[in-house]
């Protein structure tokens, strides 16, 4: 092996002494040797290197990865803007063109009496049968919503649990409170209740308790009106203020809670009745199963009645049909 050329005398002492110094065994030091040390020194202080310069960049990398954080961060933060800030209410058409959710309409919840009529038979649905009713919707994977929920899905397109269904009692009835509300409780379902405040406490009506206790429970209870008069037969500035003001501030000191939601009585409504309406605080408003106003369809929320004729499959069927599920 050749020697190393004397043209590197201060290498070779350098290379001597760093050699002896980590202390490993004696080699005559030729250019291969030399080469070789050299060649572990390289990768050596290469190792050094990139843990050096990886450790530099690290916080580089750290320091992208955070911006990267902070502005996923920023859209998450103007996503959440988007979602709790001021909303903008979507137009009618867009309304109109959303989903219908059904919405059922019960009254009486009772076995028919002789004396009950052929058209009241419509209005009372027995009470195996609404029982049955209520276990079809449930089976199905029905969830009930209440009417913030259909306001927010309709005005703003907020999302609705699967398979959204309202179930609606109107008039006061007590067995509202007595058989539909315990029933409902059996698959975790919510009701609404329009009620007519001339009526609590009256016999066979549900008491001012009743209606606080169902809100307590979770369930909505909003405005019928005081006396179940149409609307459209409203004169004067007082006939407003007793069927609709008067009723939305009873039910708000009974329950504790904005009553902001109206069904129409009869489902009778007009043009004229809206703005009075909106005026007063109301923010929807329920009609039955006829054409909606393609002005104001959240003053013309669809439900359907159901029938005290119909079976539980005749009922899923109908409300199928209705809201062209
Ligand atoms: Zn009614």
């Amino acid at each position: 092996m050749p020697e190393l050329p004397r043209s590197f005398p201060k290498l070779k002492r350098i290379l001597i002494r760093l050699y002896k110094s980590i202390k490993l065994p004696p080699i005559k030091l030729t250019v291969n040797s030399i080469k070789f040390f050299m060649r572990q020194l390289l990768i050596a202080i290469g190792c050094v290197l990139t843990i050096f310069l990886g450790g530099c960049k690290q916080p580089a990398k750290n320091a992208e990865s955070d911006q990267a954080t902070k502005s996923n961060q920023t859209t998450e933060n103007k996503n959440e803007t988007k979602q709790t800030g001021p909303k903008t209410l979507a137009d009618a058409a867009t309304i109109t063109a959303r989903k219908e959710v059904p919405v059922l309409c019960y009254h009486q919840i009772r076995d028919w009496a002789a004396s009950d009529g052929k058209v009241a038979r419509d209005y009372i649905v027995p009470v195996e049968n609404f029982k049955a009713q209520l276990k079809i919707l449930a089976d199905s994977g029905y969830h009930t919503i209440l009417p913030n929920q259909l306001y927010d899905y309709l005005a703003y397109g907020t999302t609705l649990p699967a398979k959204p269904v309202m179930l609606t009692y109107d008039d006061t009835d007590d067995d509202q409170f007595t058989i539909a509300a315990p029933e409902m409780k059996k698959y975790g379902f919510k009701g609404v209740f329009f009620i007519m405040t001339v009526s609590l406490n009256r016999p066979r009506y549900m008491s001012r308790e009743q209606v606080k206790q169902l809100s307590d429970e979770g369930h909505v209870v909003e405005s019928h009106t005081w006396d179940h008069h149409k609307v459209t037969g409203y004169k004067t500035p007082e006939d407003w203020t007793t069927q609709i003001e008067k009723p939305k501030n009873l039910i708000g000191e009974l329950t504790g809670k904005t009553s902001e939601h109206f069904a129409y009585p009869f489902g009778l409504w007009n043009k004229e009745a809206i703005p009075e309406l909106k005026k007063r605080g109301v923010k929807s408003a329920y009609i039955l199963s006829t054409k909606r106003d393609p002005d104001d369809p959240l003053f013309t929320i669809r439900r359907m009645i159901a029938s005290g004729y119909w079976s539980a499959p005749g009922m899923y069927r109908s409300m199928m049909q209705t809201f062209k599920l």
